[in-house]
């Protein structure tokens, strides 16, 4: 079977690995002129680094699992994390049930709320009901308005802007639920993180060495235009020089609103979810520093006066030995697709940033900085809002042999590498399963071109 991948992300460059590995002929198409997607790295004083920062948890049992196939198991690290929370001037370190005891920004009555409610949603695996409610609703009604106001209200604003109010609770508790799996001791265990030593380019750039050894036909800078289909089937591609590239089936591994403008006629009912989920874009200023700004790893700062949601010091993960001695900052934003900042330079998101980070620890300066990248990241993160399976598209669509796959599609999870990668797999299994029930007149090479 000849099969066309668009999009090599780490979702397709795993469904174009594993239909290679069953013996099919795979074409992949990626638009930027490096394959790895949102998983793109770049160098740092000798080192790649990831150009949004990533972690692992040890419920991602599906990346782990591909990272060892590939032969990288010994590189996996698990690290303490060192997650904390600037508010009011003071950075509180925010990891274990202790410094939720101390976290003294919220009255003790609501700490213990706090507390309480990630025991119980740990706790539950019934998360059905928490479709059809919103995150703030159900935490104001059964936990406090305080809790809200002061922790869940200001995170969930901080990754989903305006419409931090319109995010489901099934999200959330699925965001909990994992997170406290991964403390493999229990609840009161301390939270590790898995980084894979030499950043993830490692595991990427194995993937796609295997592709192309592996006889896939890699095409990097180069968008896709079209999506053919002949006879009510998925016919091939059309490249960006008017050219076709013919397929049994075709694999769309882009997010929905790029996949609707390359597709053939779908229903009304699947362009309806095409169009039902909306998306934030990551923003990501990288600095190379002199010094350490703080000892934490993660900083939550969910002040809405301040320029930025997260600052995410990878050297308190991953020693700055590791990069030439550099310490590392992230400085993260998660923006609706128009918002300013992705009109504004770097100088003059700087001029922004620079004295923020001078709140955080008044000894900063400018003169700290060796060097600093600006990242945009779009269709960074999808905004599940409630009663969201009347809004996922399914995989296969409605036009037979065409595919679509991205992180709307992933619920209730919350997106990552993990579930891209398990999307991947399962798409490909799902094509061949598909192309083996067709009758066999109408699977014969040459039949749909
Ligand atoms: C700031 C940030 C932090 C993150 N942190 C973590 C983390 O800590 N841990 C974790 O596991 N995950 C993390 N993630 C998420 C992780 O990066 C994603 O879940 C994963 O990379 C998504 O892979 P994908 O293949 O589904 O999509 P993408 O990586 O978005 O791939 C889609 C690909 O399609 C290509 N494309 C678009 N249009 C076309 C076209 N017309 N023709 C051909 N190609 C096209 C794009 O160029 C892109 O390469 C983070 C993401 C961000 C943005």
């Amino acid at each position: 079977m000849r099969v066309a991948v668009i999009g090599g992300g780490v979702a397709g460059m795993t469904t174009s690995y594993r239909l290679m590995q069953q013996g099919h002929d795979v074409a992949l198409f990626e638009a930027s002129p490096y394959l790895g997607g949102l998983v793109r790295t770049f160098d740092v004083g000798g080192s790649r680094l990831e150009a949004f920062y990533h972690h692992l948890f040890s419920t991602d049992t599906t990346v782990l699992a591909l990272i060892e196939e590939l032969g990288f198991g010994d590189r996996m690290r698990w690290i303490d994390s060192k997650v904390g929370w600037f508010t009011d001037g003071t950075i509180y370190p925010f990891v274990t049930p202790l410094d939720l005891a101390r976290f003294s920004p919220l009255p003790l009555i609501d700490r213990v709320k706090l507390g309480l409610m990630g025991l119980n949603l740990r706790k539950r695996d019934d998360w059905e009901e928490f479709e059809h409610v919103t995150a703030k609703d159900w935490i104001e009604k059964n936990v406090s308005k305080k809790v809200f106001e002061q922790v869940w209200g200001p995170l969930l604003h901080g990754k989903y802007g305006d419409a931090y109010d319109k995010v489901a609770m099934a999200w959330l508790w699925s965001k909990i639920h994992l997170r406290f799996a991964s403390r493999k001791g229990g609840p009161l265990q301390k939270e590790q993180l898995g980084y894979l030593m030499g950043s993830f380019a490692v595991y990427v750039d194995e993937l796609e060495r295997r592709l192309r050894d592996g006889g896939v036909d890699v095409h990097t800078g180069t968008p896709v235009r079209q999506i053919v289909a002949e006879d009510g089937r998925a016919a091939g591609v059309v490249l960006p020089d008017g050219t076709r590239h013919a397929a049994d089936a075709v694999v769309a591994a882009v997010p929905s609103s790029i996949f609707k403008q390359m597709a053939p006629p779908l229903t009304p009912d699947y362009d309806r979810r095409l169009d039902a989920v909306g998306w934030q874009f990551a923003l990501c200023m990288v600095l190379t520093m002199q010094h350490s700004l703080s000892p934490i790893y993660w900083m939550n700062i969910p002040d809405q006066s301040m320029p930025f949601l997260a600052l995410v010091e990878h050297t308190n993960f991953v020693g700055p030995e590791n990069y030439g001695g550099n310490h590392i900052l992230y400085i993260s934003n998660y923006l609706e697709p128009d918002h300013r900042y992705f009109g504004m330079s770097e100088d003059e998101l700087w001029a922004l940033f620079e004295p923020a980070l001078r709140t955080i620890n008044p000894q900063f300066s400018s003169e700290w900085v060796n060097q600093r990248w600006l990242f945009k990241g779009p269709y960074a993160q999808p905004i599940i809002t409630t009663e969201y399976r009347d809004k996922k598209p399914d995989h296969r669509t409605p036009v037979p042999g065409l595919y679509l796959e991205n992180m709307t599609q992933i619920y209730p999870e919350d997106r990552g590498q993990n579930y891209s990668i398990r999307m991947g797999e399962e798409v490909a299994q799902m094509v061949v399963e598909d192309h083996a029930r067709r009758p066999a007149a109408d699977a014969a090479p040459g039949a749909v071109v």
